[in-house]
């Protein structure tokens, strides 16, 4: 296959060529590899940095994917400190409804929740939501345009996406909805409509497949590729799977200090 003449003038090309040849929506994966780096270099120089803490308090921790993207072997340390840091901050907001009641902490935060009418319990409600985005979700957001725009440009042409693209697993559908946003009209447009298109015709031809053989009068059959099309259904609707803490490096879960 063609490769581009120079991949560094086209940002990003090389790493999405190699992702469409991974099981799973190609964007998912890149994005998701990026974040993992972020998250490294954040672990491991830095916790302690305010610039870093100031973002997580105000987005009361990370989010679901992100937060367990943390667990990693030797990174006990650094997630207790980023998460003692956020607990720190729901304290503090919590402690500052219960004050100038009288008692203990917990009594003047019963008196101050049990207040008629216009009560404390919305404000505190209101002062518990995240106050700002998940950081990690923050900082992906322009790698995830650049490839999304790269995956786009690079649809049609000399050293195109398109073939390992028609060998893929597709694009999720939120991110084939955000490249359709990026491509709008003309010939990437048709050629990407188009491709997508032919893998949930395939798609939807093996559950039909399978879904046959699971029928009493065929189950002899042995059962081929469309064995996992419920695992490529669910990634090209819902996005990739949820990771296991310690996934990434099996084993390293029991030795996370
Ligand atoms: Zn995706
Ligand atoms: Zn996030």
């Amino acid at each position: 296959m063609a490769r581009p003449r120079d991949p560094d003038k086209i940002p990003y090309t090389s790493d999405l060529r190699d992702a469409l040849g991974w099981p799973g929506c190609a964007l998912c994966r890149v994005v998701e590899q990026a974040a993992n780096a972020y998250v490294v270099s954040m672990l491991w120089e830095m916790v302690n940095d305010p610039r870093n803490q100031e973002p997580l308090q105000a987005a009361r921790g990370y989010c679901h994917r992100h937060g367990w993207m943390l667990v990693r072997g030797g990174a006990a340390l650094g997630i207790t400190i980023l998460m003692k840091s956020v607990l720190d901050t729901l304290l503090e907001t919590v402690d500052r409804h219960a004050a100038g009641g009288s008692g203990s902490p917990l009594r003047q935060l019963r008196q101050a929740l049990n207040l008629p009418g216009k009560g404390a319990a919305p404000k505190l409600v209101a002062e518990l939501l995240p106050q700002a985005e998940c950081p990690v979700c923050i900082g992906m957001r322009p790698v995830e345009q650049g490839y999304v725009a790269t995956l786009a440009a690079g649809l049609t042409g000399p050293d195109s996406l398109e073939e390992a693209f028609r060998q893929s697993e597709g694009l999720c559908l939120s991110h084939f909805i955000r490249t359709l946003e990026q491509v709008k009209s003309g010939a990437p447009l048709n050629t990407l409509v188009a491709l997508q298109r032919q893998i949930w015709q395939n798609l939807n031809d093996e559950m039909a497949e399978f879904i046959r053989k699971n029928d009493y009068r065929f189950t002899h059959e042995p059962i081929g590729k469309e064995g996992d099309a419920w695992r490529r259904g669910l990634s090209i609707t819902s996005g990739p799977p949820p990771k296991e803490p310690g996934q990434d490096q099996p084993g390293l879960t029991s030795g996370l200090k």
